[in-house]
């Protein structure tokens, strides 16, 4: 928070965009240097809850079926969930002997976890951040950063990020920033890439090193917009859309991925996915809220 202080105090930038974008509250209109008034902070805090869903690494290739089923009734019990996580730095055969002792446990819930893991192995991310649910006066925020040109509203978002010192040094464990990229003629019609705007101001605003790069996960085909399809349908639209160049400069990365809303998680999964093809290190998703329909 300090540096980021300083950053907008030393830095030319903030006075030039201060002409594009005017300080205002992205709330109520209000003039405000922090694009965010005390009064609409405090609304905004009262509906942040800062929330990390984590994933566990599968590698499908190695592991039977019944093992991966196995995995996900373990993660559905929360205390265990926990503990696999903490252990994160075990080797996966570590966590597969771990689990292989408690198989006793192994038969409940079969035909529903059959579908719960068919989805749950498709992750290619490891944890999720956000900060608020989708739903109330932040879906109404959000549609209007998406959708009404009012682009500053991410100033706003990132500003009530960086203030939050908990949530803020969970973003410290990444190296590199990236957005999910928008199609060229997306980007004409609408004028900005919203998820590149955010992810710029993060990386921007953060005194350790996190860097932007917006050339290597690029969006090769237009397709129709993910909001007007169902889950089957969005998964189906998004497969390669997207694709990798410069995957070297990836190599052994600790990527976030930013996006605005992770509703069904489709098209940060399928950004992954593509993102996996450089080997990084680890891939985050970073959003601003999630649909709790999810
Ligand atoms: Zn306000």
């Amino acid at each position: 928070m300090e540096s980021f202080n300083k950053m907008r105090k030393k830095s030319p930038v903030p006075k030039i965009l201060n002409l594009i974008y005017p300080p205002v509250c992205g709330f109520c209109g209000k003039l405000n240097q922090n694009f965010l008034c005390p009064k609409c902070r405090k609304l905004l805090e009262k509906e942040a809850i800062f929330g990390v869903d984590n994933y566990i690494k599968i590698n499908e290739s190695k592991m039977k079926f019944k093992e991966q089923n196995y995995i996900l009734e373990t993660l559905q019990n929360k205390n265990e969930n926990l503990n696999i996580i903490n252990n994160q730095n075990k080797t996966e055969n570590q966590i597969n002997n771990n689990l292989n002792n408690k198989k006793e446990n192994r038969k409940k819930n079969t035909k529903k976890n059959e579908i719960a893991v068919q989805e749950y192995i498709a992750k290619y991310f490891d944890e999720h951040l956000y900060i608020f649910l989708y739903k109330g006066i932040i879906r109404r925020m959000i549609l209007d950063y998406k959708f009404n040109e009012e682009a500053y509203l991410y100033k706003t978002f990132v500003n009530f990020l960086l203030k939050n010192k908990n949530f803020f040094e969970k973003l410290e464990k990444y190296d590199t920033i990236i957005p999910v990229p928008i199609s060229n003629k997306r980007l004409k019609s609408r004028g900005y890439n919203q998820s590149l705007l955010l992810a710029r101001e993060i990386s921007r605003n953060t005194s350790f090193n996190l860097k932007l790069q917006t050339d290597c996960l690029i969006k090769v085909k237009d397709i129709i917009e993910q909001s007007k399809l169902n889950k089957e349908e969005r998964a189906k639209n998004i497969q390669g859309v997207y694709e990798l160049f410069n995957g070297k400069k990836l190599y052994n990365k600790k990527i976030l991925l930013v996006d605005d809303i992770f509703t069904t998680g489709s098209t940060v999964n399928e950004c992954s996915k593509v993102l996996r093809k450089a080997n990084p290190k680890t891939i985050g998703i970073f959003t601003i809220a999630k649909d709790e329909l999810e």
